[in-house]
């Protein structure tokens, strides 16, 4: 079957999500290191009056990477923005290209505590983008009469290189590559959720099966990507046959914190997992980067260097379009981390 115009082909658009500062952020929050200019511009570390003269400045600055540093982005969320307002800029416009047969992806990027959970799951009575996407797909498909159209979906974690089912828990599952159905997990469970009200609960105990392992640097740290896929098959309908069966997915990735793990204080199981997700998470990294060079000719693409890229090699490149989001806090406690998550955005938004 032909498929629609395509998608700018294997483009990635990053936009950037700031979060509102917690109650024990507010008093610091007097010196953000952050500036919104507008939907596309803001400034890290903006020069800014120190407040009335005689005025402490309490703002902690570990390293002066320089004032002022501009960064441009396809978006720029504030504090104020909703979870539909993000919904609606990032993810919504990949919606038609899954339904024309291209696979997307759309990532959550940033250090522990940034919003990326918040972003991509959300909570019951403020959901996000992987509820968002579903409710939004099953509109497009009800709109629809000349194709018949089935959505599946699947919730796993890549934890300690180790694949995992969140919605069906069992061993760790394998990961192969078929010439004409794509990456495959084996053993992985699909769903169709039978109502909104069913897929939240889908979300909520899949989040629940999270391997979570409180750290020095943060009780609530996660180290485990989780990777909620949306699969459509769709047939077209003509006079009472359904044939051309073409099959597309979504990928909607909560990522591990991107912090550096030697601010864990890691030892032992702790080190290897350390090791360990961060060797996906730099994979990640490369493999976005290497997209990035092959503007200037640099052509493999390293997949294979962990399970997160293995999974994920018929979302990212090649045709399909990604979206990353990178979560950031105007906290000054976040500050290298927040300068670290805007660099490495500004650099994957050349691809
Ligand atoms: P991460 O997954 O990046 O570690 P979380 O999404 O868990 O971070 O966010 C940390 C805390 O901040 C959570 O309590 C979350 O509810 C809250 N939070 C994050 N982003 C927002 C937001 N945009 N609005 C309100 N609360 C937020
Ligand atoms: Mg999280």
């Amino acid at each position: 079957m032909a498929l629609g115009s395509p998608p700018e082909e294997g483009t990635v658009s990053v936009v950037v999500r700031v979060r509102p500062p917690a109650p024990c952020e507010r008093e610091r929050a007097a010196h953000p290191v952050l500036h919104v200019v507008d939907d596309n511009l803001i400034v890290f570390n903006p020069d800014v009056p120190s407040g009335p003269p005689g005025s402490v400045m309490t703002t902690r600055v570990p390293k002066h990477p320089g004032k002022d540093i501009k960064f441009v982005f396809d978006r720029v969320f504030g504090e104020g923005a909703t979870q539909d307002e993000v919904f609606q800029h990032t993810t919504r416009g990949l919606l038609d290209a899954v339904l024309s047969g291209y696979n997307c992806s759309v990532f959550a990027y940033g250090a522990t505590g940034a919003g990326k959970t918040y972003t991509m799951v959300g909570s019951e009575s403020s959901p996000g983008i992987m509820y968002l996407t579903m409710v939004g797909l099953y509109e497009k498909i009800e709109a629809r009469k000349e194709k018949s159209c089935e959505v599946l979906v699947s919730y796993q974690e890549v934890y300690n290189e180790q694949i995992y089912d969140l919605l069906e828990p069992k061993g760790p599952l394998n990961i192969r590559e078929d010439p004409d159905k794509g990456v495959i997990v084996q053993g992985l469970s699909f769903h169709q959720p039978s109502s909104a009200k069913h897929l939240l609960e889908m979300l909520a105990k899949g989040n629940r099966n999270r391997t979570q392992h409180p750290t020095d640097a943060n009780a609530t740290s996660s180290r485990s990507h989780a990777v909620f896929q949306i699969c459509v098959k769709q047939q077209d309908r003509i006079g009472g046959l359904t044939r051309d069966l073409q099959v597309s997915k979504m990928s909607l990735i909560d990522l591990a914190g991107s912090e550096r793990a030697s601010v864990t204080n890691a030892k032992g199981e702790r080190l290897r997992e350390g090791a360990n997700i961060n060797r996906s998470l730099l994979a990640l990294i490369n493999v976005i980067n290497a997209l990035a060079d092959t503007k200037s000719k640099k052509t493999h693409i390293p997949y294979r260097d962990s399970k997160l890229t293995r999974l994920l090699k018929d979302s990212i490149g090649g045709n399909c379009r990604t979206v990353m989001i990178a979560a950031v806090s105007h906290s000054a406690l976040a500050y290298e981390d927040t300068y670290n998550t805007l660099k490495y955005a500004s650099r994957a938004k050349e691809i």
